[in-house]
């Protein structure tokens, strides 16, 4: 929870628009947050489980950020998160270790994005190349940091050293089990992948782990990058099938550098439709034209995946507020 203090004896009304300033849509029609009356300060709550606000069918867009990768770049990602989190989505998550991101900065990023910012946060953790002793001090951490949301995640297999560690993680449903017994409190969210993980033998086996995963715990699933939505929605169909029931995510990266497009497609292994192709091969060489032509598609798919009922998407960043703004002015009808 976040509790913001607002005088007492207020109108309720200046209150509202004040909480709705500071803390963001999450505030909209939650008549329970006002309570607790004191001599001179009501103080009123936030909620900040990510499951509550995946709850019903009101479009959420959240948005991903990564901590920096030396200690140069702190001061450059601070302000990043700073602009992103100033464009109030109703969550925004931090990676572990990946984008070239040090782990040691997540929880303390996770906890200005909610605690300076008043957006909901979420902090990511992998398992596969830690000790359970550096995951239950990451979790001790986030549980300090008032942090209510994880995303267990299995980590990339490291190409150099042993794996797994002995006596320690293998898959991410191992973690999110072990969260359940050491962390309880905490709403627990997981990955899945339309196009299968790229190390799953099947599709229909990938899915079957996915149940388990859900079955230990996770509250939520977000997808790798997908740039055909009719990938994803023929996911939906096989998940539901599966009786994976949870509100699933759709994670949508914005390509708008030429340069990213081949790492982003090696690391997901997601397929690039012929469309998506035309659009790097005529403005790649261009960087104006490829970032407003990149935030354009993704706007584009985000649209189609809301047409067709799908609520709940994640932008993956890049930790570029002009991208996340640019995204967000683009649907400022759609998602208000
Ligand atoms: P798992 O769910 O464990 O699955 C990994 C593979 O193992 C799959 O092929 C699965 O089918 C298989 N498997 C699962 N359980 C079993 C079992 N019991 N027996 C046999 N096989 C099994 N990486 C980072 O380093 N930091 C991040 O912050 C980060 N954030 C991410 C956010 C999202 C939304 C996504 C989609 C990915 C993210 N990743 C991140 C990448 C992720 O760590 C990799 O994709 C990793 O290879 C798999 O992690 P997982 O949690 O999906 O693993």
């Amino acid at each position: 929870m976040l509790y913001f203090e607002v005088p007492a004896g207020d109108e309720v009304g200046t209150s509202f628009d004040f909480l709705q300033e500071t803390a963001g849509e999450q505030c909209k029609n939650r008549s329970a947050f006002w309570g607790l009356s004191t001599l001179q300060y009501t103080k009123v709550e936030v909620l900040m489980k990510i499951s509550e606000l995946l709850h019903d069918d009101k479009v959420s867009l959240s948005l991903e950020v990564f901590p920096p990768k030396t200690t140069t770049a702190i001061e450059s990602v601070t302000r990043s998160v700073k602009e992103i989190a100033a464009l109030k989505p109703d969550f925004m998550s931090v990676t572990y270790g990946a984008g070239g991101g040090t782990s040691e900065h997540t929880v303390r990023i996770a906890k200005d994005i909610k605690a300076t910012y008043g957006v909901p946060s979420m902090a990511h953790l992998t398992c596969v190349s830690s000790t359970k002793e550096t995951v239950d001090g990451q979790l001790r951490l986030m549980q300090d940091a008032g942090i209510e949301n994880v995303l267990a995640l299995r980590g990339d297999i490291p190409t150099d050293g042993d794996f797994p560690l002995p006596n320690q993680f293998h898959y991410a449903v191992e973690l999110v089990r072990h969260i359940k017994e050491v962390a309880p409190e905490l709403c627990i969210g997981g990955a899945c992948y339309p196009e299968g993980h790229p190390e799953a033998v099947s599709k229909a086996e990938d899915i079957r782990h996915m149940k388990e995963k859900v079955d230990a715990g996770c509250e939520f699933l977000t997808t790798q990058m997908f740039f055909d939505n009719s990938i994803f929605y023929n996911y939906m169909y096989r998940l539901r099938e599966a009786g994976i029931l949870v509100p699933i995510i759709a994670g949508i990266m914005p390509i708008t550098r030429k340069n990213q497009v081949e790492r982003s497609i090696q690391l997901s292994g997601s397929c690039v439709p012929a469309r998506f192709k035309s659009i790097v091969d005529w403005f790649g060489d261009d960087p104006a034209k490829m970032k407003q032509a990149g935030i354009a598609y993704a706007t584009d798919q985000i649209i189609d995946l809301i047409a067709n009922g799908i609520s709940h998407i994640h932008v993956y960043t890049m930790n570029d507020p002009e991208v996340a703004a640019g995204i967000m002015n683009n649907l400022s009808e759609i998602i208000k």
